[in-house]
């Protein structure tokens, strides 16, 4: 064999050496990705970083010069970095690669999730015991068992009304207990969160909060179901890794929402990203609902898109209503009537597969 042939035979074999140890390094990468797993912390840690390229540093006796070396070790920690994200995303509790079946939430019994789809109807907020009991015997007329209503309004301008408070909450706990409803409300701050389960059957995260991470960990910490709403300008990955603060404080019962986003469009409210119900379906196993009333804002287009909705899979419809709209403290431009509920739910049921 010729020198040189033999130095190439030399280089390869330091070839297959280097790679041997470059992927057992990447196997305690991932050990150490699981470990911090457990922990509950995922971060890039320059301060190690550091640490790892002095000791490097310290021990490299050349040909390569210290910056050259460092750009290689760079490349190998960027590599391991990547690979601790994949576990850790392959591991996100809500997804379908972590549990392949459908989660269902029970709601007081009615069960969300199950393919049968679940309607959810209410005033926008909660304005006197009358105005809810009023739509609450509506609801129950149809045989429907669940009611929505805010009692905290997260409003856009400070000077509108904001909703009645634990007062509201009370007025829903009574209206639930003589219609036997499940009631679903917005809670807007982590510290009322203790106190709304005594009163509610679903607390709703609304968009404006859906990055309220403190709020989010304060509904995880309970045991109630969760009706989280994706942000205002929220991506997918954004809204999945929302309801993924909720799982991973334990509580599992998480119903997804899309309520529309912001685009340039003025035609509608906002615009319903109807794609992101089986996007959703797919990537993670809980139920999907639609919010027909905030993501159009526009009352004709409510049943088109609760037809919509259920055609590509959602788990139920949410809409809002109110036994007159006109005099309504919030959104009064969006709720339907009582009238218009019996035309809508004649529709649905008409056109769909819903039965209730
Ligand atoms: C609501 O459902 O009452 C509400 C305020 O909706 P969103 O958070 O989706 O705007
Ligand atoms: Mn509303």
């Amino acid at each position: 064999m010729s020198n040189l042939d033999q130095l190439r035979n030399r280089v390869d074999e330091l070839n297959v050496e280097l790679l041997k140890l470059i992927n057992e390094r990447a196997r305690l990468v991932q050990e150490i990705g699981r470990v911090k797993e457990t922990q509950g912390v995922y971060r890039y840690d320059p301060v190690r970083e550091r640490s790892m390229l002095d000791l490097i540093k310290d021990n490299n006796d050349g040909p390569f010069e210290n910056s050259t070396i460092e750009h290689i070790f760079k490349e190998i920690f960027k590599a391991g970095l990547e690979l601790q994200k994949d576990d850790h995303r392959k591991a996100l509790l809500v997804s379908r690669k972590k549990k392949p079946e459908d989660t269902i939430v029970d709601v007081k019994g009615v069960k969300v999730g199950t393919g049968t789809p679940q309607l959810i109807f209410g005033p926008c907020a909660v304005e006197s015991y009358e105005q809810v009991a009023t739509v609450a015997e509506a609801v129950k007329a149809k045989g429907l068992r669940l009611l929505r209503g805010g009692a905290y309004k997260p409003r856009t301008s400070p000077y509108d009304f904001q909703g009645l408070g634990l007062e509201g909450l009370k007025i829903l706990k009574r209206v639930a207990d003589e219609y036997n409803l499940g009631v679903i409300s917005e809670i807007v701050s982590p510290q009322d969160i203790e106190t709304a389960v005594q009163y509610i059957d679903v607390i709703q995260i609304g968009a404006r909060n859906m990055q309220n991470f403190e709020l989010l960990k304060a509904a995880g910490a309970v045991d109630k179901p969760i009706l989280l709403k994706r942000g205002l300008s929220a991506t997918i990955e954004e809204f999945i890794n929302a309801a993924e603060y909720i799982m991973a404080q334990g509580n599992g019962q998480i119903i997804l929402c899309e309520r529309g986003i912001r685009t340039y469009e003025r035609a509608t409210r906002n615009t319903l990203d109807i794609s992101a119900v089986p996007i959703l379906k797919q990537e993670t196993h809980l139920p999907v609902l639609v919010d027909v009333t905030h993501s159009t804002g526009r009352r004709d287009l409510l049943l088109p898109m609760a037809k919509a909705a259920l055609a590509v899979g959602a788990d139920g419809i949410m809409a809002e209503v109110h036994p007159d709209p006109a005099v309504a403290l919030s959104d009064s431009a969006q709720q339907m009537n009582l009238k218009q509920f019996d035309d809508f739910m004649a529709e649905l049921q008409s056109s769909t597969h819903v039965r209730v």
